[in-house]
């Protein structure tokens, strides 16, 4: 089932090429564990020298206003200089935000990493990795480690919290559970990302090449395993949510660079506490966290600070502007003079994210992100990150041709 959304209901997030929320540098290509959704090799070429990682933070600097700084791979807490990686970004006046899958994290690391100045994490858990002591465990019997990894963050504080997961076809039917796990840690998890499988498909209707010569794409590892499902729309997670969740709804989204109504990008922002959500914020309240952040600061906003997170209460001052704060206002006041007690629970901010990556179009378009805020550096160049495979091995971006044309 597929929901129908009208962008024009929704605010574009105003992230582009040069002025975007965040940037995504990959310190390593090695990586401890092995994920079905990866779109990179377990690469031999391995860590990256702290220099080599400051001329890339360079070419961020130089052509692209950032916010926040994905520290991704590979998995980067195996790199040996990870904690001087943190330092430099943060040196650098950027928020470091850890990708990892949590399997190298220890307490000790964590405060090291806090004093080099990391801002956050960004867990990726799945029942598609391959985990030590976690294997053949569902995206609910993952809840337990998606804890743990809350509860070590929250007790050293100061940290964003986030979980990433790939959504396959079998698995599109748990994340209403993610959802709801969400909200009873609401206080600890700040943002929950779902990300739709892609692969590059082989079946014979596309011929791939690399500028005018024709390259065998199988040497890439985004190439699609079995018959599991690489078109899962944005929109379809959304519709899953929303079954469960009536109330339910995103406020903003970027689009795609060949189809414009696309929503490669779908956020939503929910406001509550761990035993109510009192509604979804509008497109104009993501507006104005944007606007503002970039109008205070001269970036839009990536991953806040979880002091911000707490401040529910605070945000519905901003109701005037925002009818769906509105309702949110209402419901919490309603609530409240039903039971006063409700007065003294924080409400906290929590957000949704769906993903719905590259999309091959009948004619062989590729429908990209349009506002990638996960581009890295490859040679001197700001490259797609979760394509960064082709230029390494075709020394460019691959294009496709259907079939016989
Ligand atoms: S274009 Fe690729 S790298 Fe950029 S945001 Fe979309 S999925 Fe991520």
């Amino acid at each position: 089932m597929e929901a129908h959304l009208d962008p024009q209901n929704y605010y574009r997030l105003p992230w582009n090429l040069t002025d975007n929320a965040i940037s995504w540098l990959e310190p390593t290509w090695k990586c401890n564990i092995y994920c079905e959704g990866c779109y990179r090799i377990n690469d031999p070429r391995g860590h990256k020298s702290l220099e080599r990682i400051k001329e890339e933070l360079a070419v961020f600097k130089k052509y692209r206003r950032t916010d926040g700084v994905s520290i991704a791979g590979g998995d980067p807490l195996i790199h040996p200089e990870i904690v001087e990686v943190v330092r430099m970004v943060a040196e650098s006046g950027l928020k470091p935000i850890l990708n990892t899958n949590g399997v190298a994290l220890t307490k000790e690391m964590l405060k090291e990493l806090k004093a080099a100045g990391a801002k956050g994490f960004t867990f990726h858990v799945d029942s598609k990795q391959h985990r030590p002591h976690w294997k053949n465990k569902t995206e609910i019997e993952l809840n337990e480690l998606r804890e743990h990894f809350a509860e070590m963050l929250h007790e050293i504080g100061g940290f964003s919290c986030a979980f990433n997961s790939t959504v396959y076809g079998d698995t599109l039917q748990y994340i209403p559970d993610l959802v709801d796990w969400a909200q009873k840690h609401i206080d600890k998890v700040h943002v929950m990302v779902f990300i739709a499988f892609r692969a590059a498909e082989l079946d014979g209707r596309f011929d791939y090449y690399a500028g005018a010569e024709k390259v065998d794409m199988s040497k890439v590892p985004y190439i699609k395993p079995d018959d599991r499902r690489t078109d899962i729309l944005s929109t379809e997670v959304y519709a899953a949510i929303k079954e469960r969740f009536p109330e339910f709804d995103s406020a903003a989204y970027l689009g795609g660079t060949h189809k414009p109504d696309s929503f490669k990008w779908l956020l939503s922002g929910r406001i509550g506490t761990k035993k109510k959500i009192y509604g979804y914020v509008g497109p104009k309240f993501i507006e104005m966290a944007q606007v503002f952040h970039h109008l205070r600061h001269g970036r839009y906003l990536a991953y806040s600070d979880p002091k911000v997170h707490r401040r529910g209460r605070s945000m519905l001052l901003l109701s005037p502007f925002d009818p769906r704060l509105r309702k949110i206002a209402g419901n919490y006041f309603l609530a409240a003079i039903k039971n006063p007690l409700r007065l003294f629970s924080r409400l906290h901010y929590q957000s949704i994210m769906i993903i719905q990556p590259a999309d091959i179009l009948e004619d062989g378009a590729q429908n990209m992100c349009d506002g990638c805020p996960d581009m890295t550096v490859l040679d001197g160049k700001l490259v797609w990150s979760c394509r960064i495979e082709e230029p390494l091995r075709y020394g460019r971006f691959v294009h496709m041709v259907p079939h016989g044309q």
